[in-house]
């Protein structure tokens, strides 16, 4: 299938090209016909299966072909976090380069006052985070009576950040007729509850369940005493070939101990998490994203909607408590049918959540023992029995509870990257 065959105008199949894109995802061959049509959506999938622009395509071709640029806002997009908002406002703003379509982004953090000068100009489309969305509603600087679109993008982790009240807030002042697209990579009762009261007559997509993203990520366990872990980080770092990486820690303070460290290896490194600036996590996220900085550390909300293209190596240095961040951590890598790696460094206390890590993606990790700090309990953590690769269940359905062993185990010594990469 090509964009072409979607039905979208030359503008958009242009600036498609451009981006580089060639075959739409799964969620775009089955929502951009939809939307087209002026339904309302049900869309269940998670960031990196290509919903940004499985909603922004179809809603940038709709409104151009609308003709009225500029003085009212006629699409609302609402987002959890600054840094997805920033993206979907990025995106838009390649996908619709062609067309005459004004977009502007608002989000908390950060002084409200350019914010403000920038929509007297007049937008098409308007991307926001909730809290900021109410304030600037209330100092009567938006007005949302001319919404025709209405995104309502990540409800479920709206709902785990405690923005509920709010998305509800902003959705009691929409028109009732408006058409609306729903996104949530999970439905628990609430969202479901909201979904319904929102969406008229919708049709439903759904794409990758969470636990089969894991499937085409090479997964690695390192068992390793909690206070070797630096030790271990500096030796999984010699690798050249892991030119880009995301480390994860469960704390902020986690983080700025593992910068810390690796800067004193002088490998280049930064964090980003809540007690940062807005201006410092861009900026490191800009560094990460051009290749001056090798290793990013982030805290999971802070790492929420973080896109970098191609990124090639993600590193649990804490296990997550909570099984399906996990999942959310190593998606980072291995987006849009590219391949990733993941390693997670798993200390004597956190092996309970290999355990429930495990159950949920049907898989149990290839251990690799082939480094210094191999703590002595160093055996895996069999949730599941192994199975051979092709017999790997594809979806969970297909599961049975059983799963399989990831790849070969210690097919490398030292390289904990593919052989497909080069050094720089
Ligand atoms: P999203 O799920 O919207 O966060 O998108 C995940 C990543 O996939 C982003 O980096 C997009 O730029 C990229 N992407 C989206 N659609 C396509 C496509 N059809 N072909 C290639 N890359 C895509």
């Amino acid at each position: 299938m090509t964009f072409a065959s979607l039905n979208l105008i030359e503008p958009i199949l242009h600036a498609l090209q451009s981006e580089g894109y060639t075959t739409p995802t799964p969620i775009q061959q089955q929502a951009i016909p939809v939307v087209l049509e002026g339904r309302d959506l049900l869309g269940c999938a998670q960031t990196g299966t290509g919903k940004t622009a499985a909603f922004s395509i179809p809603l940038l071709q709709l409104m151009h072909e609308q003709q009225h640029p500029g003085k009212q806002i006629r699409a609302l997009i609402l987002t959890p976090t600054r840094e997805l908002a920033i993206q979907i406002h990025e995106s838009i703003g390649a996908y619709g380069k062609h067309t005459r379509l004004k977009h502007q982004v608002i989000f908390g953090g950060v002084s409200q006052v350019p914010q403000v000068q920038a929509l007297r100009n007049g937008t098409d489309i308007l991307v926001a985070t909730p809290g900021r969305l109410l304030d600037l509603i209330q100092q009567g600087f938006v007005n949302l009576q001319q919404i025709q679109f209405f995104v309502l993008d990540e409800a479920d982790r709206m709902l785990d950040m405690g923005f509920i009240h709010d998305v509800k807030k902003v959705v009691a002042l929409l028109p009732a007729k408006k058409q609306t697209l729903f996104f949530s990579a999970t439905m628990p009762p609430e969202i479901a509850g909201l979904a319904n009261s929102l969406l008229r007559n919708p049709v439903k997509v759904e794409v990758t369940p969470v636990s089969s993203t894991a499937e085409k990520i090479e997964q690695q366990v390192f068992f390793v005493e909690k206070q070797d872990k630096r030790a271990l980080l500096a030796h999984v770092l010699q690798d050249a070939a892991i030119r880009n990486v995301l480390v994860f820690t469960r704390t902020k303070h986690g983080a700025d101990k593992v910068v810390k460290d690796l800067q004193k290896l002088q490998i280049t490194a930064a964090a980003i998490h809540g007690n940062k600036s807005q201006n410092a996590r861009q900026r490191a996220l800009s560094a990460f994203k051009d290749g001056t900085l090798r290793v990013l550390v982030a805290t999971d909300i802070a790492a929420r909607g973080i896109d970098v293209d191609h990124l090639t190596h993600v590193i649990n240095y804490e296990l997550p408590n909570v099984p399906e961040t996990y999942v959310h951590r190593i998606g980072r890598t291995g987006r849009a049918g590219a391949s990733g790696i993941a390693l997670s460094f798993c200390d004597s206390e956190e092996r309970a959540y290999l355990k429930d890590i495990q159950r949920l993606i049907g898989l149990t990790i290839d251990v690799n023992r082939d480094h210094p700090y191999a703590s002595g309990a160093a055996s895996p953590v069999s949730t599941f029995k192994s199975v051979p690769n092709e017999q790997r269940p594809r979806h969970p359905q297909q599961r049975n509870g059983q799963g399989n062993r990831n790849h070969g185990n210690r097919q490398n010594q030292r390289q904990y990257s593919r052989g497909r990469q080069q050094p720089a």
